[in-house]
This record gives structure tokens, sequence and C-alpha cells, in this order.
């Protein structure tokens, strides 16, 4: 995975020295050499990853680091702070001004490709699910742009901590109770595993030093399974473990900690994870439900006009390449006027609920519902012959004349009955719109019937219960 990656150090050896590593990797690489000028190209440029020295004379990092994430051109880039100092507290300091990470002079090569490879990707699908939001948003349902992963609250989370050594734990659950957060304690993998299953966890801590087994193989199996995918992973370790430790960022644990484990420094970096977990859960969820309302009819939960459209050309194409028959139907409520005069607009909608209720019910599962807009509907029925949708369209009229809709007006209820038209395109070049024209004349025709009557085009005309009984029949004497 390829990215830009913006070094900025006021020594310029030091920068030197970490562009030909990152050169060596084939990161494109882009450096300044102070503090100021790496906020002027990380504004310009848009990299995919800060590196950022501490120490600078003028604006120092942490200084820099609070800038760009303040900036929200700028706050969705990792920051990694460069230092030549160990203090934790530093890292402490660094990670409250937003940094992503910590990486120590003289700079490990293995650590310093764990931490950029494993803050690419998690840039990349940031950046994938901020992208579909926008292409969401651009239907006009959602704006939360402003929303930053530091925004998001770090307690009251649920965590699984997999270690052996008991005073280790014991250390953990002190630390991480600070927060307020549920901890659950365990020994092994296997126990690990069955918990993680029956329990929604927000961070699993795992140790790469358990006696009898390998923490690695437990990230990997959280890895691959559907239900624990996305649980972020701290892998705790020692000094020595770095090569197993960058393995493990390889198949996907997000962070590690070295023993000795620094209580501030554990809790800043179960924070961090904690918070970019609810920002992605939330970046998700934004995008679902602004994609189902602009899929869907708020009142009545169908598909709405231009999902139909899109979805029934589609599905025509479909069935004429494939030879198959596909039904149209328009539906409009008859005299729905009456009800919201009588009874006013909320039962009027109380009406079209249940109606929609009810005729998405009568349909199989592949057929397509959707509100037209007021009181119409369509519908589409691929590969249906054109005797079974005209029994699906006297089903569908049955089931709304057949029993009256309860609403909360003084009678308790209302009797409603639908005029359906309905079409069959079979072997023809038919658009969506002109199909629904067509569905639509018949409607009309339906309701110059007499209404509550489901009227077809075609030289059918209006389908009386005889003709429907008769068809009934016919198709039971073909089976
Ligand atoms: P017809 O049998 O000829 O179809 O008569 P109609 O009264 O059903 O037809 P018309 O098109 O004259 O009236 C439709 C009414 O539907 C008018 C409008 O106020 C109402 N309507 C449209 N959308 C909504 C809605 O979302 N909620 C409610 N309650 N009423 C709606
Ligand atoms: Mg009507
Ligand atoms: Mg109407």
């Amino acid at each position: 995975m390829s990215a830009r990656i913006l070094v900025v150090d006021d020594i310029l050896p030091n920068v030197k020295l970490l562009e030909a590593k990152l050169l060596g990797e084939y990161y494109e690489v882009l450096t300044a050499t102070s503090g100021q000028e790496g906020i002027d190209i990380a504004t310009r440029e848009l990299p995919d990853l800060i590196l950022l020295d501490v120490m600078m004379p003028g604006m120092d990092g942490f200084e820099v680091c609070e800038k760009l994430k303040d900036d929200p051109i700028t706050t969705h880039i990792p920051i990694v702070m460069v230092t030549a100092l160990t203090d934790t507290n530093d890292r402490v300091r660094g990670l409250k001004v937003g940094a992503d990470d910590f990486l120590s002079k003289p700079v490990n090569d293995i650590a310093l490709m764990a931490r950029v490879r494993s803050l690419v990707r998690m840039k990349m699908t940031f950046d994938e699910w901020r992208t579909r939001q926008n292409t969401a948003n651009q239907f006009g349902v959602f704006d939360e742009a402003g929303v930053k992963a530091m925004d998001e609250s770090h307690k009251n989370a649920r965590i699984l901590v997999v270690e052996d050594k008991s005073f280790e734990t014991e250390k953990f659950l002190e630390t991480l109770k600070r927060d307020n957060n549920m901890v659950m304690p365990v020994s092994s993998g296997p126990e690990g595993i069955t918990l993680a299953k029956e329990h929604e966890f927000d961070l699993i801590t795992i140790s790469l030093n358990l006696a009898k087994e390998d923490g690695l193989r437990l990230c990997s199996h959280l890895r691959s399974s559907e239900r624990t995918r996305s649980i972020p992973i701290i892998m705790v370790a020692q000094d020595e473990d770095l090569p197993r430790i960058s393995q493990g960022l390889e198949i996907g644990a997000h962070d590690y900690i070295l023993r000795p484990v620094d209580q501030n420094e554990l809790l800043a970096r179960v924070r961090t994870q904690i918070r970019r977990k609810r920002y992605q859960d939330r970046l998700r969820n934004n995008y679902e439900s602004s994609l189902s309302m602009a899929l869907t009819d708020e009142l009545t939960g169908l598909f709405n006009r231009r999902y139909f459209m899109t979805h029934g050309e589609k599905t025509l194409r479909k069935m004429e390449t494939s030879n198959k028959p596909v039904g149209v139907l328009m539906m409009d409520i008859d005299h729905f006027k009456n009800f919201n005069d009588t009874y006013g607009h909320a039962v009027g909608d109380e009406v079209l609920k249940t109606f929609a209720d009810r005729i998405s019910k009568s349909v199989r599962s592949f057929d397509i519902i959707a509100r037209q807009g007021g009181e119409e509907f369509c519908a589409m029925l691929p590969d249906t012959k054109p005797e079974i949708c005209m029994v699906i369209a006297e089903r569908l009229r049955k089931s709304i004349c057949d029993t009256p809709i309860v609403v909360s007006a003084p009678e308790g209820e209302v009797s409603v009955s639908v005029s359906i038209g309905g079409t069959i395109i079979e072997n023809q070049d038919v658009g969506i719109d002109e199909a629904l024209k067509i569905a639509d004349d018949a409607l009309y025709k339906a309701k110059e019937s007499g209404r509550n009557c489901c009227y077809f085009s075609g030289g059918t005309g209006k389908l009386e219960p005889e003709d429907i009984v008769a068809i009934q029949e016919r198709a039971r004497a073909n089976r």
C-alpha cells in the first residue's frame, strides 16, 4: 500500500535519514524543517501520514500537532511523534493533543514500518467511510462532516484482557477501571474467543507472552471471524518481541504496548483505540442510515420512487435478456381525499402505513413495491406469467378491502379500497417510464370502471371475480 508521508524535523540529517528509510519502502516523502513549514505543507498537500519531531525551536511538535488536529482539513491525517525523550509524560502529553502514535529516537526500523503501515491502513479505512458518507450526503440526508475521532467518548467501554500473569491482570484492571470501563480478564485464548462471541467488546488486549500459547494465533483468529473483525486489538509484549509485534500489526492488530506497562501510556493508547472504533462505527451507521433514507419512503418504509425507477429499469433489462415476463402494477387508493377531509391528515397517514404493510405482505420477497408519492404505489413482479400477475393483483386488492383498517378515529376503523392498473412486459424493449405509463393508463380505466377493481392493459380489461376463478382453475389444471 503506497502512501505520501510528511517528515517534519528541524535537524536536516534526521530528515534525510527518515526519508531514506521510507523511500526504501517505496513511500513518497515530503519534508519540512520547521513546525510552521510542516503545517503549511500538510495543509497544502494533505499527506497520508506525518512523522513529527517533538523538540523543535519556535513551535514545538506538541503545538504543531494540536494545530493540525484542530483544523478540519488536516484533522484526519495520522500523526506519529518522533522523540529523543523516552519520558512517558511526553508520550501521554502527545496522545492528549491528538497524536496517533509515538516513536523514540534512534528510530527502530521495524517499529517505524509497523507504525507507518498500520496508520496508513487506518487512514485508508476512514477515508473510504468518509467518502461513502459524503456520497450519501449528496442525497441531502445527513451532515456530520464536523465530527472527529477525538470528539468520541473513551469511557464506559467493554474491554477483554487476555493475560496469564495475575499481577499484570491486576494492574490492567486497576488502570482500565479509571475510565468506568467494564473489564473482563481471561488467561487463555480459547476463553477469550468464547467471551468475544458472547459479548460486544470495544477493545481487546492480548499478551504475546502467554506461557502456554501464542497470542498471535488469537489475534489472527479474532481477525478472521466476522463478528470480531473490527474490534481493536492492543498487543502487550517485550522489547525483544518486536518482530512478532510487526507480524501482529500485519495480521491486523491495531497497536502494541511494551512491558513494563506504564499505566498512563496504557490508558492513553486504550482511549485512542476506543475513540477510533466509535468514530468508525459512527461513520458506518451514518452511511447505512443515510443510504436507507435515500432509498426508502419515510412514512411507509417502502422503497421510494427513485429506487423503483433505477432498480426497475435494471430488472426490466435483465428479464428481457432472459426472456421472462415482468408484471408492472400501479395502485391508487380510492377516494383517499375523503379520509383526510373527514378525519385529518394523521389518520390519512395511518391508512397509508397499514396499506403499505398489507401489500408488502401479499407479494414475494423478490417483488419490488414502492410508494410513487401521495396515495399511489407501484409494484414490479419479475419472472411472473400474465395469469399469475392477475391473481396477485386481485389478491392485493382484496387484502385492502376485505378487512377494515384500524385508525385512531372515533369509529376506530375505516373501510378502504384500491384500484389497480396492470401490464405485463414480455420480450419487449420497454423502459421503466413507458411501462409505468401503460400501467397508469390501465389504472385510469380501473377508476373509470367503478374503482375497487383491477384492470389490465392489452385487451384483458377489467378483471371480474369469475375471471380470477377461471384463471386459477386453468393454472391448477396446467400443474
Ligand atoms: P381517487 O379515487 O380518484 O383516487 O380519489 P382520491 O381522493 O384518492 O384522489 P386524489 O388524487 O384527488 O387525492 C389524493 C389525496 O391524497 C390528496 C392528498 O391530500 C392526499 N395525500 C397525498 N399524500 C399524502 C400523505 O402523505 N398523507 C396523507 N394523509 N394524505 C396524502
Ligand atoms: Mg386515490
Ligand atoms: Mg391519486
